[in-house]
C-alpha cells in the first residue's frame, strides 16, 4: 500500500466510526482505539502536506482561528415560520391552504421544532463547500471552519446525492454536554452559561475554531433546498437526507389528517422533555413539495409550514420599578424592573412593558406581583398582574410626562400608541441612537465600532451626528479610555471603508423615521439618487408602490430640515454613496413597470430565484399568488395543476420561460 493509499484508508475508515457514532449512535470501537486512529492519521498528515483533504476527518479537532466571519449572501432566502398557539389556529391554517390548493389531498409532516442556532449547509459534489449562520435571513457569517469540527456534519456524503443542494438545520447543545459544560466551568470558577440555546449559537462564532470542536454540539437536519434534487415530498426528502449521512431525528410523522397532526402535537407537548436535547414546538409542513409550491411564501415565512408553540412557561415575580427609556426615534418604552427570577433558563430582570396602554390595559404597578411569561422572543412579557397580592398602599402608575433624559414635554400624536421626546437635536440618546443605528450590521455595518463606542465618543465630545464620524482621527481616538493604537486604527479605517456601502443600505441608515430595510430599497430603486428623492414631493412618493401617506411625510419633513441637510452634504463630500451603482443601473429597466407576475414550477436556463430577480429589477413586482391582479403566470416545468387552472379561469395569460425574457430584452 503506497503512504497516499494508507492515508485514503484511514480517513474513510475514520469516517465511518464518526457516523456509527454520532449520526446513529452506535460506535463499533472504542474511544481509545477511535483516538489512536486519528493520532496515526494526523502524524501522516504532518509528514505528507502533499495529501491534504479539506474533508479529512482530521480537521474535526479544529486548529483554524477566524478573526472576522465573513457575510454571505443565501443562495436562497432563510425564512421565519409561521406562529400558532392552539388547534383552532392550525384548523384555521388547512382551511386557508384547502381555499389555495382547491380540494385536494393534503398530507402533512410533522417535525419538531429544534431550538438552537440556525444553519444553511451548501454541499458541491458530496462535499462540505460552507456553512451558514441565518443572519437576517438574507445573508449570514460564514462559520465553516468552526461547523466542520463539529462531528454530525458529514464533510463527505455517501451514496446517490445531487451535485449541488443547501441543507437546513439547527446546531444544538444537548442538555447533557451543556451540563457538563458547565461542571467544567463552576469547577474553574467561572460562572455557568444559563442556556444551550445561546451556547450553540454564541459556539459558532468562537474565533478558535479548537474551542468549538470541544463543546458537543450536534447538528439536526431538516430540509433541503435547490433546484433538481429529484424529491417529491417533505417525508422523502427527510429519508435521504439520512441516507446521505445526515442526521435527521427520526421523531417525525407522516400525517393524513389534521387530527393526526393534533395528536402528534399533543404527544410531544409532554414527551418533550423525555428528549436529549431542547424543542419549543412541532413545526408542521405540507408534504407534497409541489403543493408546497403552489402555496409559496409570504414575505416573511413560507405559506406551506407552521409551527406549532408549546405553551410557554410562566411565572410569577415582583415588579419593583418601572423606568422610561429612550430610542433613537425619540419614542419612549416604560420598562418593569423586576426582582430576578429563572424562567426557562435565563435569569429574568427586565420585561418591556410597550407603552402607556398597556400599562393602562393591565393595571400595572410599582410592588405588583406580575405573571411574566417567555415565548419565542427573546424579551419576556407581561402577561398579567396577581392582584390578590397587591399592596393595599399601592396607588395607579402615573405616566410619565418629560423625557427623563432630557426633561422636554413628551408629545403623544393621534393614532400613536408611543409618547415621544420631540428633542431631536438636544435629547443625548437620540443622538447615540442615531449614529448606532447608522453603524450598525444592517446598516453602515461599521467594524471596530460598537454602541459603546458611540456613547463614549459622543460623551468626549468628539461626535454628535454621524457625519462626525467621518473626521475622528486615530490621535483624538487613542487617548479614551479601553483605546489602544489598534483599535483606534481600527475605527478609523472601519469608517472610511463603509463608502462602500451601496446607496440603499446608506438610505436605510440616515434613520428616516418609518424607512426600514425594505422602504430603503423601493427608494432607492424608485429615485436611483439622493437628489432625486430630496427633490421628491408627498404626493410624488406616494405614487411609488408600497410607499404611504405616513412614510411619504417623513421623507419630506426629514429632507427640508437643514441641519439634515448640511449632514448629507458632508457625508456626500467623505465619499459615501448617494446614488445606485452603475451595474446596479445597468441592469434596470422600466419594462415591467406596473406588472404584477407570479412565477411557478422549474425552469430551463434560469433557477426560479434569478427569474425573480429579473422581474425586480425591471421595475415589476414578484406576485405570490394568482389573482385579479396577476399579469403574467410563468409557467414552469412540473407548475402545479391548481394554479393553472386559477389563472385560466381569472383569464390571466400564461406564458413561458422563453416568452417571458422576450419581456424583458
Ligand atoms: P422562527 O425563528 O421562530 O421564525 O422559526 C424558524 C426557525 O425554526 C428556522 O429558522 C429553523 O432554524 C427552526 N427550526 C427548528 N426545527 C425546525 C424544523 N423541523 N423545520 C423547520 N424549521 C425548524
Ligand atoms: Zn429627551
Amino acid at each position: 500500500m503506497t503512504t497516499q493509499q494508507q492515508i485514503e484508508a484511514l480517513r474513510s475508515e475514520l469516517r465511518e466510526h464518526n457516523y456509527n457514532y454520532y449520526v446513529l449512535d452506535n460506535p463499533t470501537i472504542t474511544d481509545y482505539e477511535f483516538d489512536m486512529k486519528l493520532k496515526e492519521l494526523q502524524e501522516l498528515e504532518a509528514k505528507y502536506p502533499e495529501y491534504y483533504d479539506q474533508a479529512s476527518p482530521t480537521l474535526r479537532v479544529g486548529g483554524m482561528v477566524t478573526k472576522n466571519f465573513e457575510t454571505v449572501v443565501h443562495d436562497h432566502r432563510m425564512y421565519s415560520l409561521d406562529n400558532s398557539y392552539s388547534k383552532e389556529d392550525l384548523e384555521d391554517w388547512e382551511k386557508r391552504i384547502q381555499r389555495v390548493l382547491g380540494d385536494v389531498m393534503v398530507e402533512f409532516t410533522c417535525e419538531l421544532k429544534y431550538d438552537g442556532a440556525s444553519i444553511s449547509l451548501t454541499y458541491e459534489n458530496g462535499q462540505l463547500l460552507r456553512a451558514i449562520t441565518r443572519g437576517d435571513g438574507t445573508q449570514g457569517d460564514n462559520v465553516t471552519t468552526n461547523v466542520k469540527t463539529i462531528k454530525s456534519v458529514p464533510l463527505r456524503l455517501k451514496g446517490n446525492y445531487p451535485e449541488k443542494f443547501d441543507i437546513r438545520g439547527e446546531i444544538v447543545l444537548p442538555f447533557e454536554g451543556f451540563a457538563k459544560m458547565n461542571e467544567v466551568r463552576v469547577a474553574n470558577g467561572e460562572d455557568p452559561y444559563m442556556n444551550p440555546r445561546n451556547t450553540a449559537s454564541g459556539s459558532l462564532k468562537l474565533q478558535d475554531s479548537t474551542l468549538v470542536a470541544q463543546r458537543p454540539l450536534d447538528c439536526l437536519l431538516y430540509g433541503i433546498v435547490g433546484e433538481g434534487t429529484g424529491i417529491a415530498t417533505q417525508w422523502e426528502m427527510l429519508q435521504k437526507a439520512r441516507d446521505w449521512g445526515f442526521k435527521v431525528p427520526t421523531v417525525a410523522k407522516l400525517c393524513k389528517t389534521t387530527q393526526e397532526v393534533i395528536d402528534f402535537v399533543d404527544y410531544w407537548d409532554v414527551h418533550r422533555h423525555d428528549l436529549p436535547y431542547e424543542t419549543d414546538g412541532v413545526v408542521i409542513k405540507v408534504n407534497s413539495l409541489q403543493q408546497q409550491d403552489e402555496l409559496g411564501f409570504t414575505s416573511k415565512s413560507p405559506r406551506w409550514a407552521m409551527a406549532y408553540k408549546f405553551k410557554a412557561e410562566q411565572v410569577s415575580t415582583v415588579l419593583h420599578e418601572i423606568t422610561y427609556q429612550v430610542g433613537r426615534t425619540g419614542a419612549i418604552t416604560p420598562v418593569a424592573n423586576l426582582q430576578p427570577v429563572l424562567l426557562a433558563g435565563t435569569t429574568v430582570k427586565r420585561a418591556s412593558l410597550h407603552n402607556a396602554d398597556q400599562i393602562a390595559k393591565f393595571d400595572i404597578r410599582e410592588g405588583d406581583t406580575v405573571f411574566v411569561e417567555k415565548g419565542g422572543e427573546i424579551i419576556p412579557k407581561i402577561i398579567g398582574v396577581d392582584f390578590s397580592k397587591r399592596p393595599v398602599d399601592s396607588s395607579p402608575t402615573a405616566y410619565i410626562t418629560h423625557c427623563p433624559e432630557c426633561h422636554t414635554e413628551l408629545v403623544r400624536t393621534e393614532g400613536d400608541a408611543k409618547h415621544y421626546c420631540v428633542n431631536y437635536y438636544g435629547c443625548p440618546p437620540q443622538i447615540t441612537g442615531r449614529i448606532q443605528h447608522y453603524i450598525s450590521r444592517k446598516a453602515m455595518d461599521i467594524e471596530g465600532m460598537g454602541s459603546e463606542t458611540v456613547e463614549l465618543l459622543f460623551k468626549e465630545g468628539l461626535i454628535t451626528n454621524y457625519a462626525d464620524l467621518y473626521e475622528l482621527t486615530k490621535e483624538q481616538i487613542m487617548p479614551l479610555e479601553r483605546m489602544a493604537e489598534k483599535s483606534a486604527e481600527n475605527l478609523v479605517q472601519g469608517v472610511a471603508a463603509s463608502v462602500q456601502i451601496p446607496f440603499e443600505r446608506v438610505l436605510f441608515a440616515l434613520g428616516i423615521r418609518f424607512v426600514g430595510e425594505t422602504v430603503a430599497k423601493k427608494l432607492a430603486k424608485a429615485y436611483k439618487n439622493i437628489d432625486a428623492l430630496m427633490a421628491a414631493s408627498e404626493a410624488e412618493l406616494t405614487a411609488v408602490d408600497e410607499i404611504g401617506e405616513r412614510i411619504a411625510q417623513s421623507v419630506v419633513e426629514f429632507f427640508e430640515n437643514d441641519a439634515n441637510r448640511t449632514i448629507i452634504d458632508r457625508l456626500k463630500g467623505y465619499g459615501v454613496q448617494f446614488a445606485i451603482s452603475e451595474e446596479q443601473l445597468a441592469n434596470q429597466t422600466d419594462k415591467l413597470q406596473g406588472l404584477t407576475i407570479v412565477v411557478s414550477g422549474v425552469f430551463e436556463t434560469f433557477s426560479r430565484d434569478a427569474l425573480k430577480k429579473l422581474i425586480e429589477e425591471n421595475g415589476g413586482k414578484v406576485g405570490s399568488s394568482i389573482s385579479s391582479k396577476t399579469s403574467y403566470l410563468v409557467a414552469g416545468d412540473k407548475m402545479g395543476p391548481s394554479k393553472r387552472t386559477k389563472a385560466e379561469k381569472l383569464g390571466v395569460p400564461i406564458i413561458s420561460e422563453q416568452e417571458f425574457l422576450h419581456l424583458v430584452v
